[in-house]
This record gives structure tokens, C-alpha cells and sequence, in this order.
């Protein structure tokens, strides 16, 4: 399964601050950047692409209800690169293939949380929105209808 092939679980930089289970469903995929302060995030996407768990999906990150993602820069003052774009839209599908209820959000679009532009300016949240709205869903049927298929078969 994708979930296995794509991320790698690293011991180096496993959180060292106690974490509490998330109580409730996963209702929002959170995006942050590297910048973002006093987090603790369920997946980091790498300058190289690479994605790493640091939280398990069952534990509370830094919102209720959500699955954390941090994209690693400054995306105040820079874009982020295309190999980090590509990796995070086959993290999101993934996660959407898990949690089908969940929606795609910033940090800031967070109601009451601390002003914050996170994941920053240069961040290209409204066409990864309308990405996810389009394309994810797109292939999110087309990777059901193969699992279908390939159970299918194999009666
Ligand atoms: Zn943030």
C-alpha cells in the first residue's frame, strides 16, 4: 500500500515533548512551514522531498482534530520547491484515502489561533486548494477503482 512506501519514520528527530492522543476524527489536514513556532507536526516534508512521521496519526499534534504538516522553509520569502510540492499532493492523497471527511487547510485559516501568516505569502495555498478540490479527488477515484479492480480479479 502507498502508506508503508512513502513515509519513512525517523529516530533521529522524534519529538521529545509528551503528546497526547487527538480526541475525535481528523477533521482538517493543517499545512505549516518551517518557521511555524511551538509546533509539533505529524509529517515534515524535507528541502529534498522527503516526507518524515514524527507524530503518530492517533496523537494530538498542535490543533485538535487535525493531522499537522509542515513543509520545511521560509515561505514568507521564498516559494516552495516543485519536488516539495509533488511530495505533499501524494501525502495529501494519502491522507484523504484515511481520512475521507477531512479538508485541506492553512494554519491561519485556523479560527482563534494566534495571528500567524503560516504556511506563509509565497506559499501557493489557493491553487494547491483548488487542487485538492479537482485533481486529489480525481485520483483519489482512480486509486479506489484500481484497488477495486485488483480485488476484483483475484476471486
Ligand atoms: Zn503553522
Amino acid at each position: 500500500m502507498l502508506a508503508h512506501s512513502l513515509v519513512k519514520r525517523s529516530d533521529t528527530d522524534a519529538p521529545t515533548t509528551r503528546v497526547e492522543p487527538r480526541r475525535g476524527g481528523v477533521k482538517f489536514l493543517l499545512l505549516h512551514h518551517g518557521t511555524c513556532a511551538g509546533g509539533a507536526f505529524h509529517f515534515r516534508i524535507a528541502d529534498d522531498g522527503e516526507v518524515h512521521a514524527e507524530l503518530d496519526e492517533s496523537e494530538r499534534g498542535q490543533h485538535p482534530r487535525s493531522i499537522g504538516i509542515v513543509v520545511d522553509g521560509d515561505f514568507e520569502t521564498e516559494a516552495p520547491s516543485e519536488v516539495q510540492m509533488a511530495a505533499l499532493r501524494t501525502l495529501l492523497l494519502e491522507l484523504k484515502l484515511r481520512y475521507p471527511e477531512s479538508e485541506l487547510g492553512a494554519h491561519r485559516q485556523v479560527r482563534g489561533a494566534t495571528k500567524t501568516t503560516c504556511p506563509g505569502k509565497r506559499f501557493p495555498m489557493k491553487a494547491l486548494a483548488e487542487w485538492s478540490h479537482n485533481g486529489l479527488l480525481r485520483e483519489r477515484d482512480e486509486v479506489l477503482r484500481r484497488d477495486f479492480e485488483s480485488q476484483y480479479s483475484q476471486i
